[in-house]
């Protein structure tokens, strides 16, 4: 087999303080590759600048002038990690055999790049970066995070517990993904519907090397209630059995009344009532509100409007 054209996509999205330090990890790590002859010489990073307000393109644009492995994309303004990373891999596609994502950090382990090839040279389409431990992360982001992936699993969504967004993808991975165009996007959710020979690479999660998180908690909250929403719609059934439950306990209500009302005595609770109309209205609206995130998400979808737009791309 001869070696494969790699090209790993960085996301980018004010990320001043640590592109110097990626960019050189990076070149070393794809000349010490190539030199090996594991990729081929036209191998390449490719940064995605996603509408950064700092100097990040600035960076870009110098490194590409200085160094031949460089490729920076410019998207039109901030869209999203997702749309971001998205925009990379889909022009990626069209120039190498495989690429692998990572975040511009440094917090995903450039070592493993190694371990990721070799898989992807034992047939695999798919690799997928698990992290073995998550003892950077504070005591919230541990444990919200493992909650979420038991619920997304109990919902029954096919989904890859401790992968971020560190992965492999062949080219014929990489245009099934072109093939789902949805607006909403959740690569985790959607890299495993894609199919094909998968594999999996642990590696140790580092500190993020400078700057700070452009995922903040509301944030977080929102990603993971978007992947939630974006590919299960058992919220919705559960509003059904949530019915049946209700409509099963005002029957009881209603006989006990009955009962009470039978042997004479008058049926109190004012309380009661006032309670019940408050609960029930707050049930209700909880469902309403589930059931517009759908409406909202199916608003999104048909108007179809483009993922990114990109405005520059320098390749050499
Ligand atoms: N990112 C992006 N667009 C955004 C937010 C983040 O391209 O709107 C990039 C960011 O530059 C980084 C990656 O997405 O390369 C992951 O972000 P971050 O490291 O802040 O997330 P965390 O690791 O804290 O979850
Ligand atoms: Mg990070």
């Amino acid at each position: 087999m001869t070696s494969p054209v790699l090209y790993i996509v960085v996301p980018c999205y004010n990320e001043q303080e640590v592109l110097h330090e990626t960019a050189k990890r990076l070149t070393a790590k794809l000349q010490d590759l190539i030199s090996r002859q594991k990729i081929a010489s036209d191998s390449r990073m490719l940064f995605v600048n996603d509408g950064s307000r700092d100097a990040t393109w600035e960076i870009i644009e110098e490194l590409c002038q200085d160094n031949g492995l460089v490729c920076g994309i410019k998207l039109s303004r901030n869209r999203g990690h997702q749309n971001a990373l998205l925009a990379g891999l889909m022009t990626a596609k069209e120039l190498c055999d495989c690429a692998i994502s990572m975040d511009a950090d440094l917090q995903d382990d450039i070592e493993a790049v190694d371990k990721f090839l070799e898989q992807y040279a034992a047939g695999c389409d798919v690799v997928y970066g698990v992290r073995s431990k998550r003892d950077t992360d504070t005591f919230f982001k541990r444990n919200s995070a493992r909650g979420f992936y038991k619920f997304m699993k109990a919902l029954g969504v096919d989904i890859v517990e401790d992968h971020a967004d560190y992965r492999l993808l062949s080219r014929r991975a990489l245009e099934g993904l072109s093939e789902f165009d949805e607006v909403n996007l959740f690569l985790r959710g959607i890299v495993p519907l894609i199919g094909f020979k998968s594999g999996t690479v642990t590696y140790e999660r580092h500190e993020r090397f400078a700057g700070e998180s452009k995922y903040p908690l509301k944030k977080m909250l929102a990603f993971a209630f978007d992947g939630i929403t974006s590919f299960s719609v058992k919220p919705i059934r559960l509003i059904t059995t949530l019915g049946f439950v209700i409509f099963f306990v005002s029957i009881l209500v209603l006989l006990y009344s009955l009962i009470v009302w039978l042997l004479g005595k008058t049926v109190t609770g004012w309380t009661t009532l006032a309670a019940s109309i408050w609960l029930i209205g707050g049930i209700q609206l909880l469902c309403l509100g589930v059931i517009g995130e759908y409406i909202g998400k199916i608003y999104g979808e048909v108007k179809h409007r483009p993922r990114f737009i990109i405005e520059t791309f320098l390749k050499q």
